[in-house]
């Protein structure tokens, strides 16, 4: 436990102050205690003077009285009486009396003092002085009582002698039973005077009377009071005694100073200066206590000063990091103002702004812009399959790696998904962009990795340039976007410059959508049927619907140009379920000509809505009564691509009637080996690229194999696409190829045709080629 410096002082105090108490309360009770014991003490000592004097009176009384009867005394008188003359007898009595008288007037030797009397006599009754020890001293008789002796023979009194009192013991003489005379003696005052002051200690301030009635014999004053002072007076402070003294008409008077007036320590001035000295001490003791109090006061500003200014400083470093905190986010908002989170490339909106200050610029200077439109190849398949932080880390890596494809002053930004923007300011001439775009593509030819896997991804680049393609940022960036579709046309990764021929395209898109909302509704399409062929046999097994449709505007329009567009603007459902109702009519129509089966193609679309597909291919089947084990339903990669649990049970589902499915276009899309063991197919259709060069490339040789191959390791039957050529027939056939389908055997035929054609073939059992050109 600690005691603060103000506890300490107070408890300092407290005991101090309980000390001086205790001691003035012990100091008075000591004191009184003293001057109470000195008191009876002092009495004591008065009472033994009383005493002593009273004994001393005594004997000297009784000397008197035995001088009154001394035979000295008695034989005077007898003479005297006799008649006898002082030449005879009486003479010589008186001789004898007087001598006596005289001897008690003589020091005794042997108790070494000084006589009782300075001076005897004896006076006859008639006033006249009969002997006297110092007869030359003078003597008035008229101070003798005479007349008191008839009561008492004895007294003592006081008389004036000159100024001084002396004190008189007389005793009457009797002769013959009348009173003769009277024996007066004076009492020698130094005897008196030393038999008291024997006993008294002369250091001590004290006085003794002894009064009588005629006066007051001083026997001793140490006071320093005037001897004529009242006793009342000197009474004050002193310890005054009275006594009488014994067998005399005397009383004795003491006054004693209290001893311990004398004794400092013990002494009213010592509790007095003790007391004095407490005052500065608890003085002291208030100042050191108003100090300790200002230190305490001072102490706890300071304290407090020193906790605001913590405080202060806590709340400064809030700040600090509130204003740091907010300088950091309101950084973080303008970066994320004008920067992707992703990729940390500049974003759509900064890049738009970007774009008008380098036209700005550009047309200040009369300088040309190259505006690149940069879109990654099936990112939406990678995205889908690999998931999207593998989505994440190849659009990082795309950004660093078109970064690093340009100078710092040139603007990257990227502007949607997998869309990126690039501003080329000063551009020297087309070469030059095309150089720039060369290079880009040449940044994509090393592997991506993603999760320690090798991939590889291509890009699609329009390029606009200002300002003979526009000379604003919306124009510029339109055309730009339209040449990268047109990469993306023309089979992808590539790059394209804007022309205006680009936009007649997005023209006839648009027309064609308008123009096939019109087909659909009128059902303006027809169905045509290539023949698949069993190249064991060279026997038609089956057909392959393919729409087709002539509209009266646009023309002819190719279904790789029109089912795009059906997908997009979703009318593809009607589109499909047409051909596919079709389809199994006409084909259940000719299985009474030869069993053969019908190939149906289904866009990834049509999966969306899996229920609904699932009842068309059931009620196409019911309608036509066409067996299900007669209906092949074709697909391509992007749906297994896209695909999910609910597409895995469709399949299934589908499978389940009896229907075949079958993988179109295999090869061109995102191939993955999974797909195949995953989903219930029972035939792979080799995309008809594969073939095109295959003659010439031994490459493409060895990937047809290798596709046979696996396909046979995965027990499914193979259809070879774009079979043209007999080398081609030849080299599927000899390398164990199931099928084909091409126009080396035919090209797709309306319906009544290829009916023809299955006839005659049932007719003739001629095997293909049959030229059906002519
Ligand atoms: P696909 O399913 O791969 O159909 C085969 C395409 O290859 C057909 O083109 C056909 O005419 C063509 N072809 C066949 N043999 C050869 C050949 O030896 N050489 C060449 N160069 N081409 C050959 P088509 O009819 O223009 O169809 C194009 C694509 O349109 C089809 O490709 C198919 O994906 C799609 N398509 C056609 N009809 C439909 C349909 O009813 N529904 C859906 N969803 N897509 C359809
Ligand atoms: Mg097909
Ligand atoms: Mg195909």
């Amino acid at each position: 436990m600690s005691f603060s410096s103000r506890n300490a002082i107070l408890i300092g105090g407290f005991l101090l102050g309980a000390y001086l108490l205790l001691m003035i309360t012990v100091t008075n009770a000591g004191q009184n205690r003293l001057k109470e014991s000195q008191s009876n003490e002092l009495s004591l000592k008065v009472n033994s003077y009383s005493e002593s004097l009273g004994y001393f009176f005594n004997s000297i009384k009784k000397d008197v009285r035995d001088i009154s009867s001394h035979k000295t005394t008695f034989t005077f008188f007898a003479n005297l009486a006799s008649g006898m003359s002082m030449e005879y007898g009486l003479g010589s009595s008186l001789f004898q009396l007087r001598r006596n008288l005289i001897f008690h007037t003589k020091p005794d030797v042997r108790e070494q003092t000084g006589p009782y009397f300075d001076r005897l006599l004896l006076v006859g009754f008639n006033s006249d002085v009969i002997a006297d020890s110092h007869p030359r001293l003078p003597f008035d008789t008229a101070t003798i009582p005479f007349a008191q002796f008839e009561q008492s023979e004895q007294k003592i009194d006081a008389v004036f002698k000159g100024d001084q009192l002396v004190i008189r013991v007389m005793h009457s003489v009797r002769f013959n039973g009348e009173i003769v005379g009277v024996i007066v003696g004076y009492v020698n005052n130094e005897v008196l005077t030393r038999l008291l002051t024997s006993q008294e200690n002369v250091d001590r301030g004290s006085r003794l009377d002894l009064t009588t009635d005629d006066g007051i014999y001083p026997i001793w004053n140490s006071l320093g009071t005037d001897a004529s002072e009242s006793s009342s007076n000197i009474s004050f402070n002193t310890l005054y005694f009275d006594q009488k003294v014994k067998g005399t008409p005397f009383y004795l008077h003491a006054w004693f100073q209290p001893v311990s007036e004398q004794q400092i320590i013990t002494s009213t001035w010592f509790t007095a200066a003790l007391s004095f000295l407490a005052v500065p001490v608890v003085l002291g003791l208030y100042y050191a206590l108003r100090i300790n109090n200002t230190n305490l006061i001072l102490t706890t500003k300071f304290d407090q000063t020193s906790k605001q200014k913590v405080e202060l400083s806590k709340q400064n470093a809030r700040l600090k990091t509130e204003i740091d905190r907010r300088r950091t986010s309101e950084e973080e908002l303008a970066y994320q103002a004008t920067h992707d989170a992703l990729t940390g490339l500049t974003n759509r909106k900064a890049g738009d702004e970007k774009l008008r200050s380098a036209i700005y610029a550009a047309e200040r200077k009369q300088e040309s812009v190259l505006v690149l439109f940069i879109d990654l190849d099936n990112f939406k398949q990678i995205n889908d399959t690999l998931g999207h932080l593998a989505g994440d880390q190849l659009l990082k890596q795309t950004a660093e790696r078109l970064k690093s494809a340009v100078r710092k002053t040139d603007v990257v930004a990227r502007i949607g998904g997998d869309e990126f923007l690039m501003v080329i300011p000063n551009l020297q001439s087309q070469g030059c962009a095309k150089l720039i775009a060369s290079n880009l593509m040449r940044t994509f030819e090393a592997p991506f990795f993603l999760d320690q896997t090798e991939f590889f991804v291509s890009t699609s680049i329009g390029m606009a340039i200002y300002p003979q393609d526009g000379e604003t940022a919306e124009d510029l960036l339109a055309h730009a976007d339209t040449a990268m579709y047109q990469v993306k046309e023309d089979g992808r990764n590539g790059f394209s410059f804007y022309d205006s021929s680009m936009n007649q395209d997005v023209q006839r898109n648009i027309d064609i959508d308008a123009r096939l909302r019109h087909a659909t509704s009128k059902k303006l399409f027809e169905v045509y049927y290539q023949p698949i062929v069993d190249l064991k046999t060279c026997q038609i097994i089956g057909a392959e619907a393919l729409l087709r449709w002539n509209d009266e505007k646009l023309g002819i329009v190719s279904p790789a140009e029109f089912i795009p567009i059906a997908e997009k603007n979703g009318l593809i459902n009607t589109i499909g379920k047409f051909a596919l109702n079709t389809a199994c009519h006409q084909i259940a129509e000719w299985q009474g000509i030869r069993p053969i089966s019908v190939a149906v193609n289904f866009s990834s679309v049509q999966f969306r809505q899996s229920e609904k597909l699932l009842g068309i291919i059931r009620s196409a089947l019911d309608k036509s009564k066409l067996p299900a084990s007669q209906l092949d339903v074709e697909i391509t990669e992007s749906l297994l691509i896209h695909h999910n649990d609910e597409t895995v049970a469709l399949l299934n589902r589908i499978k389940e009637l009896g229907v075949q499915l079958s993988i179109d276009d295999f090869g061109t899309g995102y191939s993955a080996l999974s797909y195949l063991q995953k989903f219930p197919f029972s035939k792979l259709k080799i995309d008809r690229s594969f073939l095109q060069d295959m003659e010439s490339t031994p490459s493409s040789q060895e990937l047809v194999n290798a596709i046979i191959a696996m396909a046979k390791a995965l027990n499914l039957r193979v259809v070879a696409e774009g079979v043209e050529t007999d080398w081609d027939r030849e080299y599927l056939q000899s390398h164990k190829c199931e099928y084909a389908q091409g126009f080396y055997f035919s090209k797709p035929l309306p319906a009544a045709e290829f009916e023809a054609l299955l006839i005659e073939q049932v007719a003739e059992l001629q095997p293909y080629p049959i030229n059906l050109r002519s």
